[in-house]
């Protein structure tokens, strides 16, 4: 068999100021054709998955374009459109194709179109006819009725950290060649309960989505069920179709995807109020780690996630640290290409007064001055070891470790979020040896870190993935919706 292959991911903050351009994309990733095969094939990603899958069962891929971004602002109407084009021309030039496999993220938002997704399936679905569509989702997909009708399967990360993208991508092969082969025959039910969770409540390692995720996974095993996916959605994307919803596959049963999908709604509904989340206040989170005993206490900057779509670049915790002496202590990573580069200029070993973060959106914080000594210089290159995106190769950038009395900021050029250990380790610093370790991430730090870290404390800091909703104006969200409004019912 042939299938053809691509992927263009974005999870858009449709708060963020931050523009989601060409540039962007290169500093992450945007490869074309054989690139893609050699820089997935092994890695803990869809690509991965899917690029294993293929070679499992002898299917051919055929590969067009890699783009990702690091999440921000919408995608530049301009890029979205190039990439497009040069998918569909991909497509058109790839001969007879038995399947299509795309790895999305289903919450990319465009310049001028709110869902980015159901716009690209909607023209390749009109490209390749009755070709079967296996798509791969990002766990925080806002899904959209234009995505369930373009596509034949839809498969959702179920994790989350999302620490199964290579078994989803290894999945949609499976079904996507059982499809093309004729041996079964996908019937979807798609329900979208008025849920808009927030980021943090969202764990699959426990709570409400782990019990979703329970019966889910107990539906799966049933006759005739082909996969069920449940998308706790991406509440900082203000479009229409923003949050959470279930999308069950069964192999020529309707009735079957219709009542297992209301099941699953139903219970999301009825756990909405387990989503809520509270976090510590800066003082209090900085002054509980400095008492406890034992090291590292992880201090989860979970408003400031580049993965989210933030800046990357608040300084509140870090002014904390300062303000209280703390010693041996990391922050993981200063979005700060500005502060990375005076550094560099200044050379190891050189001391400088630099100001740091706080320049991209003055509403969560201002820059903070400080004198350190440059500690270490990189180019940013490492290699994520995983849970997540195992093999994968990470670029940080210009990257410079500026020493400011035991506070060792990481000052990076390109916007990731710190979810591995490496991302420490690789200029030079022990986490586990370290007291405080800041981490800029929501969730995704916890599969790696939670296994070294003493203690984790989640910091109610300001920043554009904070998962107080109630700090964000909507606009385009569909009302009513929990738990931007109050509604009654179970
Ligand atoms: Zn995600």
């Amino acid at each position: 068999m042939r299938f053809f292959v691509a992927m263009l991911s974005h999870e858009t903050n449709t708060f963020s100021p931050i523009r989601t351009d060409r540039a962007q994309f290169e500093a992450h990733d945007l490869r074309y054709g054989g690139e893609l095969l050699e820089t997935y094939r092994g890695t803990g990603t869809c690509l991965g998955g899917m690029i294993d899958g293929a070679a499992a069962r002898d299917v051919t891929l055929v590969p067009s374009l890699a783009a990702t971004a690091s999440p921000a602002g919408r995608v530049a109407k301009e890029f979205y459109a190039e990439a497009r084009a040069r998918l569909l021309a991909d497509l058109a030039a790839a001969g007879t194709l038995d399947g299509v496999l795309l790895d999305l993220h289903g919450a990319m938002v465009v310049e001028g179109i709110d869902d980015g997704e159901g716009d690209l399936l909607r023209d390749v679905r009109a490209a390749v006819g009755a070709t079967p569509i296996a798509v791969t989702l990002d766990f925080h997909a806002n899904v959209t009725r234009a995505m369930v009708e373009a596509a034949t399967l839809l498969h959702g990360y179920k994790t989350y950290p999302h620490v199964d993208m290579d078994a989803r991508g290894r999945e949609a092969v499976a079904r996507l060649a059982e499809v093309a082969a004729g041996r079964v025959r996908p019937t979807v039910a798609w329900r979208q309960p008025p849920m808009l969770p927030p980021i943090a409540g969202q764990l699959t390692t426990r709570g409400p989505m782990r019990r979703l995720y329970d019966l889910a996974e107990a539906m799966e095993r049933r006759p005739r069920v082909l996969s069920v996916s449940i998308f706790a959605g991406f509440p900082l994307a203000d479009i229409r179709d923003a949050g959470l919803s279930i999308y069950v596959a069964t192999d020529g049963d309707p009735a079957l995807a219709d009542a297992l999908a209301d099941e699953l709604a139903a219970a999301a509904w009825s756990l909405r109020h387990d989503f809520l989340h509270t976090a510590l206040p800066v003082k209090d989170a900085v002054a509980r780690a400095l008492a406890l005993d034992g090291r590292p206490v992880v201090l989860a900057d979970i408003a400031d996630n580049t993965g989210g779509g933030a800046a990357g670049d608040t300084t509140e915790i870090l002014r904390e640290l300062l303000r209280m002496g703390a010693r041996s202590a990391t922050v993981a990573c200063v979005w700060d290409p500005e502060a990375a580069r005076a550094c560099v200029a200044a050379g190891a070993g050189a001391t400088v007064s630099v100001a740091v973060g706080g320049k991209v959106d003055p509403a969560h914080g201002a820059p903070l001055t400080v004198t350190g000594r440059v500690r270490t210089l990189s180019d940013g290159r490492f290699v994520y070891k995983g849970p997540m995106l195992r093999g994968l190769e990470g670029r940080l950038g210009p990257t410079a470790v500026l020493d400011v009395n035991d506070v060792k900021i990481i000052l990076v050029s390109h916007r990731r979020q710190a979810l591995d250990p490496e991302m420490i380790r690789f200029v030079g610093i022990d986490p586990a040896a370290e007291k405080i370790l800041v981490v800029k991430s929501s969730v995704h730090y916890r599969a790696a870190f939670e296994p070294l870290a003493r203690a984790i404390l989640e910091v109610d800091a300001p920043g554009l993935s904070s998962s107080n909703l109630g700090r964000f104006t909507f606009a385009h969200v569909r009302r009513p919706i929990f738990p931007l409004d109050e509604l009654s019912g179970d």
